[in-house]
């Protein structure tokens, strides 16, 4: 029988940073990937690549990317993200329910596991097609984000596979683990069953980090709510919460929002699934804060600028999974149109154009007189200001439920577009206990010797709602303690 120090169960993001620190430490390890190898790497391969970690200035920025010139850091302003920044946008998204040592661990953790992950290999730049405007000649950042990876998840998972086998980590595929067996309340091995056969691995400890259940749809049913069978799967089909199934087995206690999770404003055409040929998540549609966003029945039912994007666009998934139909049209006039972010322009963008509104909800599966009215109560209220992108403008509206907080314009210069968006679900906020050492721990609160958990499977850190990049952050975060801790703790069992 084969026997790994550390077997980590899962190829995302957390998994192969898991499996790089456990290397370093000197650890034999083992992937296992449920996918075939041409669908490998979760809903990690599907991100925009966009991370979240707390930084001083530019500076800090600038020793992640080091081409960065002169000439183009002198053209950018760059507002300070300090980790108690990040631990307040976590505290207040969530609404105070965000388990505070945990939550600390990722924020504290965040700047020296991007430095980590930059030492190897991984590359960065700054997003400024999402996270920027320009402003009388300058690019001013803004919503704590500036960062993503370069070629976005593709690339990021692409620099971590050829960095875990450069380290000589052993990565099986279509591998799915299925059962952890402890000796003496130690774990020893685990069940794999790969390619039809069913496989027992001796392993010193394992490390799950296969992701969450949204991509099952009986599991978001019973657990999410009922409506939750119609939405998209925005990611990976593979995260079916087997980890989490094999986790409270073996005594792990569920924590976290198991009613609740990450879901977005979709195009209203995307397939069912993430499509490993097409990722790039070309299908969100998240220039909504400057929209308005209307149901079939032609009203409005939420508060489209009520923040930046980074700290609604996670709950309103949700909302929009509410309305008749499970589907919602995105508004826009020809003086906002040119703002739109770039996947406004891709060729799968779905949607109508027409010279006047009338036209446009003609095309529309809409109930065209409350449509007709509510755009003209909503520019009614429309209360004069200053409307500036860049930062929360307060030109909202004056005497409409819900109200538009920012960025509110009369929409009044056609040609007019509708974008329709249903719900997509990017991930389930259930998870497990684990503490600071990515341990998991049973209903006393002790760790289960030799398990551990990182990624999607943390529970108790996102609630409602969920600081744009934090998931990929967190994944880094909780893989690299938890390959790091599975390593230590592989060694101390051989000298013990
Ligand atoms: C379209 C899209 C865009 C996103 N954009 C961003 C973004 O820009 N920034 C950000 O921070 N977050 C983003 N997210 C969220 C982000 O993807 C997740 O928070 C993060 O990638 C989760 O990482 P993970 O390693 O926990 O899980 P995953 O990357 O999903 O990896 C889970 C792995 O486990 C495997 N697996 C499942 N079951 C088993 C089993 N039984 N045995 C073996 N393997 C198994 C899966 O095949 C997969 O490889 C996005 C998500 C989606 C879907």
């Amino acid at each position: 029988m084969n026997h790994f120090d550390v077997t980590v169960v899962g190829a995302g993001n957390a998994a192969l940073c898991a499996a790089i620190a456990a290397r370093e430490k000197g650890a034999t390890v083992l992937v296992l990937e449920k996918a075939p190898k041409e669908k490998r790497g979760g809903n990690s391969y599907f991100t925009d690549g966009a991370i979240r970690f707390a930084y001083n200035d530019l500076k800090d920025i600038r020793k992640l990317m080091p081409d960065l010139s002169d000439e183009e850091a002198a053209s950018i302003l760059m507002p300070e993200y300090s980790t108690d920044d990040y631990y307040e946008d976590l505290e207040r998204v969530t609404g105070c329910k965000t388990t505070p040592e945990l939550a600390r661990h990722l924020v504290n953790n965040s700047y020296d596991t991007i430095a980590w992950m930059r030492n190897h290999g991984v590359e960065f730049e700054l997003n400024y097609a999402n996270q920027s405007f320009e402003k009388d000649g300058k690019y001013q950042f803004w919503g704590g984000l500036p960062v993503k990876t370069r070629n976005i998840g593709m690339g990021l998972m692409k620099t971590l596979f050829d960095r875990a086998q450069e380290l000589g980590v052993e990565i099986w595929y279509e591998a799915a683990a299925t059962d952890v067996e402890t000796k003496n309340d130690r774990v020893s091995s685990i069940q794999v069953e790969k390619q039809g056969e069913t496989i027992t691995i001796a392993t010193s400890s394992v490390v799950l980090a296969s992701g969450s259940f949204e991509a099952n749809k009986d599991m978001r049913k019973q657990y999410i709510g009922e409506e939750w069978e119609a939405a998209i799967v925005r990611g990976t089909e593979y995260n079916t919460g087997d980890g989490l199934t094999i986790a409270l087995n073996k005594g792990a206690v569920k924590h976290g929002e198991w009613d609740g999770c990450h879901a977005i404003g979709t195009d209203a055409r995307a397939p069912e699934v993430g499509n490993f040929e097409k990722p790039g998540d070309i299908f969100k549609k998240h220039s909504y804060p400057l929209s308005i966003m209307v149901n079939k029945n032609g009203k409005r039912f939420v508060d489209e600028g009520a923040d930046f994007r980074n700290y609604t666009y996670a709950k309103y998934g949700k909302e929009i999974l509410k309305q008749p139909g499970h589907v919602a049209y995105q508004i826009y006039d020809s003086q906002v149109r040119p703002k739109l972010r770039k996947e406004y322009n891709l060729e799968e963008a779905t949607y109508r154009e027409a010279d006047t509104l009338d036209d446009l909800a003609s095309d529309l599966d809409i109930d065209k007189d409350s449509f007709l009215q509510t755009i003209q109560e909503y520019n009614e209220a429309v209360q004069e200001g200053n409307y500036d992108p860049t930062i929360k403008d307060e030109k909202g509206t004056d005497g409409i439920t819900p109200p538009k907080s920012n960025w509110a314009l009369r929409i009044e210069e056609g040609p007019f577009y509708a974008f329709p968006v249903t719900c997509g679900i990017t991930f389930s906020f259930g998870g497990i206990l684990v503490n600071t050492n990515a341990e998991v721990v049973n209903s006393a609160n002790r760790q289960i010797d030799g398990l551990y958990a990182a990624g999607e499977m943390v529970g108790g850190i996102f609630y409602g709602n969920y600081p744009g990049g934090s998931g990929l952050m967190s994944g880094a975060v909780y893989g690299k303690t938890a390959g790091t801790q599975a390593a230590e703790y592989a060694k101390s069992t051989v000298s013990s």
